[in-house]
């Protein structure tokens, strides 16, 4: 289980998120400082079952990159209500092609993302 930030080393602040349904998520994030952003979140009844990672990252905008690891997905949103992202704002969000996030790797995992944006 990953405890602290892949970016910065800092702690990360254990956030329980309820949903609709009445079922909570450990989110688990690095969010104050100004020039990254990064969350995993997970069930609250297991929480060894990353569910989904969230990295911002800066490409002129904020934009909140989201790895949705059960159903292999990932996504770009320009959403900024961070940390309350949710399935709503999937709507607005558009595809990228996915591969699994390498948090052993901050800064070369924000290229990667920041190519595919560029080219999307
Ligand atoms: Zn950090």
């Amino acid at each position: 289980m990953i405890n602290s930030c892949p970016c910065c080393s800092g702690p990360l602040v254990n956030d329980f998120v309820p949903t609709k349904n009445k079922k909570e998520f450990l989110k688990k994030s690095c969010n104050k400082k100004l020039d990254h952003k990064f969350s995993i979140q997970s069930f609250a009844d297991n929480h060894d079952e990353i569910e989904r990672v969230y990295v911002t990252v800066d490409t002129g905008k904020l934009v909140t990159v989201v790895w949705d690891l059960l159903i292999k997905e990932l996504y770009v949103t320009q959403f900024l209500g961070y940390p309350n992202l949710n399935y709503t704002t999937k709507k607005s969000a558009y595809r990228l092609p996915y591969t699994d996030p390498d948090l052993s790797d901050y800064p070369k995992l924000v290229r990667r993302i920041k190519t595919y944006i560029v080219f999307s």
